[in-house]
Order: C-alpha cells, then structure tokens, then sequence
C-alpha cells in the first residue's frame, strides 16, 4: 500500500438511506445502504489511489450508543496507527454528527485527518447530496496537513468543537456559531480560513488501550433544559435514578429558574456533577463571580454532555 491510502468507515445515516420513490427527499429508512456501495457510486473516488472501507455499524444516528462510539473510536484508532493511512473519513447520520465528532476529537486528538460525512437526502433521492459530500470528505482527508476531528457537509469543513446542525432540511445544515467554519472544499480543492482542531501526539494510542473498556460502565449523564415553569421534580427524578451527571441547558447567559436551580444546588451538594450550559444556538455561557454551578467552558448542551461522559469516565 503507498502512503496515500484512505479509509473509509461506515456506521449508517441518511447517506445510506433509501426511499421506496426517488422524489421523496424524508420519507425514507436511514442506514440500508453499505459503505461499500457508497462507494461504488462515485467513480471518481476509485481513481483518486486506494480506498479501504469498513462497515463499523449500520444506524440511524438518532439511536446512536457509547457502544458504537468505542467500537468506532478503536477502529479508528487502529487505522490512525498505520504508517499507510493518511486520513479516515466516516460516513455518519446528520442527527448526532457533532457528538460524535466531539467524542472523537476530545477522546484522540488525531495527528491525523478524521472527517465525518453525512447527507441530508437518501442514497435513492432523485438528487442525492451524499456523493458530493463523500467525495469532498475524502478531498479533505487526503489534504496534506489535514489534521483533528471534522465534518465535512455542503462543501463547508466545520471543526468538531465548533459544528452544531441548526436546520432540519437544508441540504447544508450545519453551522460552526461565531467561530466560522475552517474552510471549504470547491472542485477538490480546499479554501481554509483557519487552523484545524488541535492535535496531540500519541493520545490516540494511549487512548487507544482504554477504548475497550469504556462501553462497560457509561456513567448516567442526563440533559435538561431551563424553561418558562421549570422545576427542580424532574431532577430529583433523575436523582432517583441514580444520575450521576447533569448538564442544564439554561436560558440565555445560563440562567435557571429559581426552583430548579434549588434542585440542582442540592444534586451537586449530593455528589450529581452538574454543568451549566445555554439552550441558545450561539454564543457560549459567560462566567461570573456570583456563579454557583460551573458553565460548559463553550460547549454545547451535548457537547458538554459527551465532555462529562469522558470526565467521569476519566
Ligand atoms: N436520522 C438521520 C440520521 O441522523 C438523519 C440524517 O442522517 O440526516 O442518521
């Protein structure tokens, strides 16, 4: 194998989805199709030097689990680990793309490009938008320099801290917030705006070895959300479940109702890990002297949630 080898890891979505009619864009299954498939149907890519594939899961990202994470994170590990292998695309559901990009990048690190992709309509759509973005995706992971945790959709390369999927049916429907996405690919080619998320050497590795281990025991870790009438009873439900973590997405600049933040003061005091995040779709939670309950540090509701996850896990 020459070093220019990409591959491509397959766990389902929409761009492996299939509609009974070509002209129905929603009505479809998601995860039908395999990667190999996808494939198939992009000629280009065969010519573009060797691609590997491998079908990690077939779901709809909706029903994502910490099971398929750990499985995809030593798969990619693995892969990350071979001299060959200059960069890992996955095709992945447009529902929880940026969670797992988040857990990826948080988790490795890469040194090397790690770029989800995903489609907005079936593979059977009339027009389907997965080729492109497949194509695009493997446009990005073969860009020398290329490094971290990305989404590539529409054209737009999105950093994993910073993507977020802000429309329900746009065929571009991601945004990366104030931070700006890092650049685009047009005709095979990249226009980049700014640096590519954070590596560091030899996390993936090390991680590597406790990937295993890590669907075992996923700590319980609920979100919930601030809103006009909020209250503390479902977070003493939670409590009475067991939780042991809980990211609030507050109103505004994290603000809580009265009555939950009670609750939550008494979960924390109770050993619960709670973090404050915004249930806005920009913007991050700024701090203040007066803070009782820690912010999500910028993240989003989920991200933070994938970020306790790891903490706890830690
Ligand atoms: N429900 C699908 C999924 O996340 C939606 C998509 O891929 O666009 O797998």
């Amino acid at each position: 194998m020459h070093p220019q080898n990409i591959v491509i890891l397959g766990t389902g979505g929409t761009i492996a989805g299939r509609a009974a009619s070509a002209s129905d864009n929603i009505g479809y299954t998601a995860a039908q199709v395999g990667v190999e498939e996808l494939l198939a149907a992009i000629p280009a890519l065969a010519q573009a030097g060797t691609v590997l594939t491998e079908q990690v899961a077939q779901v709809d990202s909706k029903d994502m689990t910490f099971a398929v994470w750990a499985k995809l994170a030593a798969r990619v590990s693995h892969y990350l680990a071979q001299p060959d292998i200059q960069g890992i695309v996955i095709t992945h559901g447009t529902d929880t793309l940026e969670e797992t990009a988040f857990f990826l990048q948080a988790l490795l690190a890469p040194a090397k490009p790690v770029v989800l992709t995903c489609a907005m309509r079936p593979a059977t759509a009339l027009v389907p938008d997965g080729p492109q973005n497949l194509l695009d995706a493997v446009a990005v992971a073969r860009h020398a320099g290329a490094h971290g945790v990305v989404a590539v959709c529409a054209g737009v390369i999105h950093g994993a801290a910073d993507v977020q999927k802000v429309h329900t049916y746009k065929l571009d429907p991601f945004s990366s917030g104030d931070a700006g996405p890092i650049g685009y690919v047009e005709e095979g080619q990249l226009r980049l705006l700014r640096s590519w998320p954070q590596a560091e050497a030899g996390r993936a590795q090390a991680a590597a070895k406790s990937i295993a281990g890590l669907a075992g025991a996923v700590p319980r870790v609920e979100i919930i959300m601030n809103h006009a009438g909020a209250g503390g009873a479902i977070v003493q439900a939670l409590q009475a479940r067991g939780v042991q973590g809980l990211v609030v997405a507050g109103t505004g600049n994290g603000s809580l109702h009265h009555e939950l933040q009670a609750a939550l003061l008494k979960a924390q005091a109770d050993g619960v890990k709670v973090i404050r995040a915004s249930r806005c779709a920009a913007g991050r939670v700024l701090p203040t002297p007066a803070d009782t309950i820690p912010d999500s540090e910028g993240l989003s509701p989920v991200k933070a949630r994938v970020s306790l996850i790891l903490q706890l896990l830690a």
